[in-house]
């Protein structure tokens, strides 16, 4: 019998991943038989292709001889028009030497945690939230302490809750916003509360997960970590290229660090992959630095079809859904089918064939809920909503 370190048992999943694979599977099964395939509204990435122009890069990358290892931390042409994205987008002025390039946006989140958590440290993370952060949190041995967040507040969280939530024993507070899996955005007010209150506490480092920040609706406006001038060595700043370049596979993300930190996160990045595959570094020049129609019709199309879902879902019998404000999420209450959230998950999935994910997944403030990603076409998401119709008439 092998004897695993013991904190193997505390490593949680996403449970995402499980579902399109099942979904993939009773896919197959269902074009065997003739039916209609599986909808898939389970799995968080855009439907879109790479622009073209950020795959010729990678290609042509290859083809002039980017065949070996980068620096640990990211070529540092990338670097730089990361910061000068994030003085475009937020305005403020970011040094390229802390940013720190890693191969998507999960490897912030880990390193950042593994760096604080530790048994006797506690972490604030959302609930509902992305499943890695309380997975990442109790496999470094902290206490996961989770910040309810609510659909009476549109699911945006409060400066308050966080606050009352923070002991001595804080080391980290993790946000998100726009968040998964609910789409909620969190005030520029609340941020400001949240900053300052952090401001008091230099002991506590905040990580801002930001991934969703371009992906913001009827003119909603995203405020930054990285505007708060008084939390540049406490904060820790996430982003990448997977939803807003629809880059997913590529594996390709950053974050911007406190100068303190850098050392030691580079480290972690030369222990763990050495360096992001040389391409997709070229890849993100390109797409950073290059022409944004492409983000911008993804865009639009997240639009439509939000309000497409937003309204399908409320006529569903059962189904309540607050207005998504950012991501490409939709996160509607399900408790009036009388149905648990994962006997809902696979009877859409079994029965409907259509793939979502059950709120437990996300976190232990989110029985009653159900995850649907809209990055699908109206035409399937129509589709997917009269199935789920017809299901709950059967009910
Ligand atoms: N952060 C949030 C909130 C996410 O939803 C995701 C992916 O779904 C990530 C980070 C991870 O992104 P990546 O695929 O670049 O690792």
């Amino acid at each position: 019998m092998l004897k695993t370190a013991a904190n193997l048992q505390n490593l949680g999943t996403e449970t995402a991943f499980d579902v399109l694979a099942r979904a993939a599977r009773l896919d197959q099964a269902r074009r065997a038989k003739g039916e209609a395939p599986v909808i898939n509204l389970g799995i968080g990435q855009p439907d879109f292709p790479t622009p073209a122009h950020i795959v010729e890069t990678a290609v042509k990358a290859l083809r002039d001889g980017h065949h070996g290892y980068t620096p640990a931390q990211g070529i540092p042409a990338l670097r730089e028009a990361v910061a000068a994205d994030l003085n475009a987008r937020h305005s403020v002025e970011v040094d390229p030497e802390r940013v720190v390039v890693v191969p998507g946006g999960k490897p912030t989140m880990f390193f950042a945690i593994l760096m604080f958590g530790e048994p006797g440290a506690e972490i604030i993370y959302p609930d509902p939230g992305f499943p890695i952060y309380r997975s990442a949190i109790e496999y470094s041995g902290a206490k996961a302490v989770p910040l309810p967040l609510l659909e009476e507040n549109a699911f945006a969280f409060r400066a308050d809750d966080v606050i009352a939530r923070m002991t001595e024993r804080t080391r980290l507070v993790i946000v998100n916003s726009p968040a998964n899996p609910t789409g909620g955005v969190t005030p520029a007010e609340e941020m400001d509360k949240l900053a300052a209150a952090l401001a008091e506490r230099p002991d506590v480092a905040i990580l801002s997960d930001e991934i969703y920040s371009t992906m913001l609706y009827d003119g909603r406006e995203h405020r930054s970590i990285l505007s708060y001038p008084a939390l540049k060595d406490q904060a820790i700043m996430l982003d990448g290229w997977s939803k807003r370049y629809a880059m997913t596979g590529w594996r390709l993300g950053y974050a911007v660090w406190p100068e303190a930190l850098v050392e030691s996160v580079v480290r972690l990045c030369v222990n763990d992959h050495s360096c992001v595959n040389a391409p997709t570094q070229f890849a993100g020049i390109a797409a950073l630095e290059g022409p944004q129609d492409a983000v911008q019709e993804m865009l639009t199309a997240f639009d439509a079809r939000r309000r497409v879902i937003l309204e399908r879902l409320n006529a569903l019998p059962g189904f309540r859904c607050v207005e998504p404000g950012g991501a490409f999420y939709a996160f509607p209450n399900i408790e009036g089918t009388g149905l648990t959230a994962k006997q809902a998950q696979d009877r859409l999935l079994e029965e409907a064939g259509v793939a979502a994910i059950a709120g437990p997944s996300f976190g232990v403030h989110a029985e009653g809920y159900l995850r649907f990603s809209y990055a699908n076409s109206t035409e399937n998401i129509e589709e997917a909503m009269t199935r789920i119709g017809a299901l709950l008439e059967t009910l």
